[in-house]
């Protein structure tokens, strides 16, 4: 029988009445005659509050405590979960994550999963059961407990459906998808149909919330469709899936994000000789300050100038990384600017379409935003740009490039 992974996030069963409404999910699929793996959140805001719980007898918990403490709310929402499809009258089975003997490595609070036991679960699946899995959680060789990072339910889901070799790994959430861009900034911003694994990971790394990165890379590696969509309602989603499914409709722009906590600091002068980039960023990874973006350009024969991008809560410890490394690397001066966020487009479609780049610029102009670094991947053009500026910036790019109209309405741009 075909199988199908279900996944409901936390808002989706908060209480009594949505637990039973998304049990209602579930029964449509089986009366469709497939077999049902569920995965469920912890419910509402309970990882938060047992978080505050831990910190409240001991401000630094030790870990394996703590996901001790935070894999029990997931627990309780799939055992109540098999409890409201029992009072329908289905036969339903819940586990914890150790006892399907999802296997991880043995790093608390963001363990890796290693491999899952399909067995266990496809024979409750043969004995007519929906089997109910909670999220976010594994056991590591030695039987400790552990959490995949906050999040990490969509990859426990999205796991599973690799291992059961799932049709499509549904995750339930309380919007209607993916939107081209965050829809309280654009208003007008639609939803995706289709976008590819590697947009999606671009979108989600350059600030779109959606989805935990793992499950994305994880969906790319195993070939899982995910179908993002909304617990409240029958429209269909986003669905993520490869490049040739995804790119149908040759799609230049998927979509577009923007950054908002983002600081910069610059090196001005630097020495331009072989290991003091090196130097630079061994310093900010002993300080294990997260890099975004890096520019170096030569000045001279004798001189480089080099910039990267930080996240705000990061700028401090980057800034006392910089000030221990400056003289050894021969810089004359630094400048630091805590004031600006980054906006970018996302698509696969700009690698054979030309005059991507130009529209995005062009756009930026006409609203007169200054643009201040930009930096670009294959599928990716970013500006740094003022904080004060940002939205703004987001707004002209997203008319720019038609993120409020369905694919077909759009602009086309000449193929390469
Ligand atoms: N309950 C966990 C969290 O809040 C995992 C999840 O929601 O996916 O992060
Ligand atoms: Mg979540």
């Amino acid at each position: 029988m075909a199988i199908v992974v279900q996944k409901f996030g936390g808002t989706s069963v908060a209480n009594a009445e949505k637990i039973k409404r998304a049990a209602q999910r579930v029964i449509q699929r089986v009366k469709e005659g497939y077999s049902v793996v569920v995965v469920a959140s912890a419910r509402g805001q309970q990882t938060d509050e047992l978080i505050a719980d831990a910190h409240e007898l001991n401000p630094e918990p030790p870990e394996r405590e703590l996901d001790q403490l935070l894999s029990t709310g997931e627990i309780q929402s799939v055992s109540l979960f098999a409890m409201a499809l029992h009072a329908e009258g289905h036969n339903a089975i819940s586990f914890s994550g150790g006892q399907i003997r999802m296997m991880t490595d043995g790093v608390h609070t963001k363990a890796r999963i290693k491999s899952i036991d399909a067995s266990r679960i496809q024979k409750e699946l043969d004995a007519g059961k929906v089997v109910l899995v909670a999220g976010f959680q594994g056991i590591d060789d030695d039987g400790n407990i552990t959490t995949l990072g906050r999040g990490g339910s969509d990859t426990s889901a999205v796991a599973l459906a690799a291992a059961m070799k799932a049709e499509e790994c549904e995750i339930f959430t309380d919007v209607d998808g993916v939107y081209t861009t965050d829809p309280r900034i654009f208003k007008d911003a639609v939803k995706i149909d289709k976008i590819s694994y590697d947009e999606m990971l671009e979108m989600a790394s350059m600030g779109a919330g959606v989805m935990h990165s793992r499950s994305i890379e994880l969906g790319k590696k195993c070939d899982v469709r995910i179908h993002v969509r909304n617990s409240g309602n029958e429209n269909k989603g986003t669905i993520i899936t490869s490049e040739e499914e995804a790119q149908m409709e040759e799609v230049v722009v998927s979509g577009a994000t923007i950054q908002k906590d983002m600081a910069k600091i610059g090196l001005v002068n630097v020495d331009h000789k072989p290991g003091n980039a090196a130097r630079v960023f061994s310093k900010l990874a002993e300080a294990r300050v997260l890099v975004n973006d890096i520019i170096q350009t030569e000045v001279g024969p004798k001189k480089a100038n080099l910039t990267f991008t930080v996240g705000s809560s990061d700028l401090k410890a980057a800034k006392k990384a910089i000030d221990d490394v400056r003289d050894t690397v021969g810089c004359e001066d630094i400048f630091v600017h805590d004031n600006i966020a980054e906006v970018s487009i996302i698509g696969v479609g700009m690698r054979s379409h030309y005059g991507i780049a130009e529209k995005m610029f062009t756009s930026l102009f006409k609203a007169g935003v200054n643009i201040d670094l930009i930096t670009t991947s294959e599928i990716r053009i970013s500006c740094v740009v003022e904080k004060k500026d940002a939205e703004r910036a987001l707004i002209a790019v997203c008319k720019a490039f038609d993120l409020d109209k369905p694919v077909g309405k759009r602009k086309k741009y000449p193929r390469k």
